[in-house]
């Protein structure tokens, strides 16, 4: 068969319904080709619109219309700048005018509607015009996607970026941003600003004591408490760990400061219940003002920190400005801490006793070494004024291992001048106690000096044997097994789980000289000893209190059941001499 013979519209019709059929055959295959065209551009665009020469929306096809609760409707005959909610950013607005005043295509114009339930859809939308054939503007037609999803991601990526995940508030980065500008506007309005370093106080102990889940807990919480506590103007931002920094715009004078960082800190520390505990956490705060403290965000911060230092050392809970004096005494420091490492190796360190002793009969049951630094043209520092530092720059290990040997060969010629010794505690820090040559150290110095079962016993404060229990159970059970006693150091100035109290093979707690000082009396001191005796005894444990300096709070101690007694009133911190003429005459129980 031949093709003219077949095709009706070629061989059998005249010709004038030969092009009528031609016509209606390329209309078919138009709208054919039409439908196939919308129908793939439907499945990579959400709409297919036209606009008419004034803007107005006169053409709207798609899915997800409905999907969203964009009824066709509710659009059609308006501007998309009339519809619910409508926003684009001033950029995006001002290329699309641009494109439209000069009737050329556009590309990609995000903009924001609202659906009837209020959540907004974001679209992006691209264009070109449409003319007559004389060349005048018909209107404009084009596609549109819901990138919702995508405009939600990026904002959240941006988000995270520039604030802390677990607290919501700015990090470092965003915060100094934010520094920054406010230094700007600071200049320009001539407002007084200044800049706050928050650091929470013992935040490590609770960490380590209830797990990070709790410590995650504490600084959320910690979070909103500080952003509910500043002003809409001011900014909290996290730098890291139990860090804070705050920003303060129009802050007044020193005085008005102050009293705000104080109030601050009165919310932050607000009970708090965490595991079914109950927690006080306090923060220490330095200030530094803008500019007078510092010209850029990092000094400023630098020197904010350098107050909170101070407030720490005075004690905690408390607020600090920055000065010069601070700079200088950052340079005091490393020149104590060089010193410090010359006078280990000239041997300038030495060790003073103090006497523990019965509560009852006042004989002896032990000795205390306590360190000196006999630093020359400053006379016998106390070890509060070096060991801070020394566990800051790595310097408590060999300080640590010299007290051990020290200690140890005392003893030794003690026992050799044929006195009655009883037993010697040390003290532990926290470094020291981590260091895994502790144990062999311990044992070697013993061996050389010939030591007996019971001789050597550690002072250990409750945060270092917290810090890690399960570690220190085990470390605890192995230096008992080499005949060192433990004591418990400081007790109640930290949070001990009872649980493990228990748990540690410990012969002695010590109760903090804190608590002795409120003796005698009805208040909270003397029932916290109470309490403590109670405590202790329950769990087989000598109590010791620290820091008894008069013949009230002796009596009160010995009302309250406590064993021992240790402080200025019964004896002070001496050189060895002098404990070995005491050891003569002294009734000595001995180890
Ligand atoms: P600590 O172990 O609680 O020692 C007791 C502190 O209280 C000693 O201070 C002692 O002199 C003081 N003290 C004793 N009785 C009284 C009293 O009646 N009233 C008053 N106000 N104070 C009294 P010190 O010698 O200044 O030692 C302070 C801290 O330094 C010690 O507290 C201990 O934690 C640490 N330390 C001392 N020697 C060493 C050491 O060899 N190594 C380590 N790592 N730390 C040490
Ligand atoms: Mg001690
Ligand atoms: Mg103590």
């Amino acid at each position: 068969m031949s093709t003219e013979s077949t095709h009706p519209a070629l061989t059998t019709a005249p010709i004038s319904r030969a092009l009528q059929a031609q016509s209606q055959l390329t209309q078919t295959a138009l709208a054919c080709s039409e439908r196939r065209l919308r129908s793939l551009l439907a499945l990579s665009v959400d709409w297919i619109w036209e606009q008419d020469a004034e803007g107005r929306i006169c053409e709207l096809s798609g899915r997800l219309l409905e999907d969203l609760g964009l009824q066709p409707e509710l659009l059609l005959g308006r501007r998309i700048d009339q519809l619910d909610g409508f926003e684009a950013s001033e950029p995006a607005l001002h290329q699309f005018r641009i494109a439209a005043v000069a009737r050329r295509p556009f590309r990609d114009f995000d903009f924001q509607v609202k659906r009837p339930d209020g959540r907004a859809v974001h679209v992006r939308g691209s264009g070109e015009p449409v003319f007559d054939t004389q060349g005048g503007l018909l209107g404009y037609r084009g596609v549109a996607r819901d990138v919702t999803a995508e405009v939600l991601a990026a904002r959240e990526a941006n988000r995270l970026a520039r604030y802390d995940a677990l607290t919501g508030l700015p990090n470092r980065g965003q915060f100094l941003q934010e520094l920054t500008r406010a230094m700007s506007r600071s200049k320009r309005s001539g407002h007084a600003m200044a800049v706050g370093f928050l650091d929470l106080d013992r935040f490590k102990t609770v960490n380590d004591t209830l797990g990070h889940a709790a410590g995650d807990e504490l600084l959320r919480v910690m979070a909103t408490r500080l952003r509910k506590a500043v002003r809409e103007v001011d900014t909290v931002g996290r730098l890291g760990g139990d860090e804070f920094a705050l920003l303060f715009e129009a802050c007044g004078d020193r005085h008005n400061l102050r009293r705000r960082a104080l109030a601050l800190l009165e919310t932050l520390g607000q009970p708090i219940h965490l595991h079914e505990r109950s927690f006080m956490v306090t923060g220490s705060i330095g200030l530094a003002f803008f500019p007078e403290d510092g010209e850029d965000s990092d000094t400023l911060l630098m020197h904010a920190d350098a107050a909170m230092y101070r407030t720490k050392e005075q004690g905690r809970n408390g607020v600090n400005f920055y000065d010069a004096s601070l700079a200088a005494r950052a340079e005091r420091q490393f020149e104590i801490e060089s010193t410090l490492r010359m006078g280990l190796a000239r041997g300038e360190l030495l060790l003073h006793y103090q006497p523990k002793v019965c509560a009852r009969s006042g004989r002896l049951l032990g000795l205390e070494a306590l360190l000196r630094w006999n630093r020359p043209g400053h006379g016998l520092v106390p070890p509060s004024e070096f060991i801070p530092l020394a566990e800051e720059r790595g310097l408590i290990l060999p300080i640590g291992r010299w007290v051990i040997r020290q200690a140890c060969e005392q003893l030794a010629r003690w026992r050799a001048q044929g006195l009655s010794v009883p037993p010697l505690a040390l003290n532990v820090s926290a470094h020291q106690f981590g260091d895994p040559g502790l144990l062999d150290d311990l044992g070697q110095a013993m061996r050389l000096a010939g030591l007996p079962a019971g001789q050597l016993e550690l002072e250990l404060t409750e945060s270092v044997l917290m810090a890690e229990p399960e570690r220190a159970r085990r470390l605890l059970r192995r230096m008992a097994e080499m005949g060192v006693r433990i004591a418990i150091d400081d007790f109640g100035t930290g949070y001990s789980s009872l649980s493990y109290l228990k748990r540690f093979p410990a012969r002695t707690l010590k109760i903090d000289r804190s608590f002795v000082r409120g003796l005698p009396g009805k208040g909270d001191d003397a029932a916290i000893v109470q309490a403590v005796i109670a405590l202790a005894h329950s769990l087989g444990l000598a109590v010791v209190a620290e820091g008894v300096e008069t013949d009230a709070q002796l009596q009160a101690l010995r009302g309250l059941g406590c064993d021992q007694v240790q402080g200025y009133l019964t004896g002070r911190p001496m050189p060895a001499a002098e404990v070995a003429a005491m050891l003569a005459s002294y009734d000595v129980q001995p180890a």
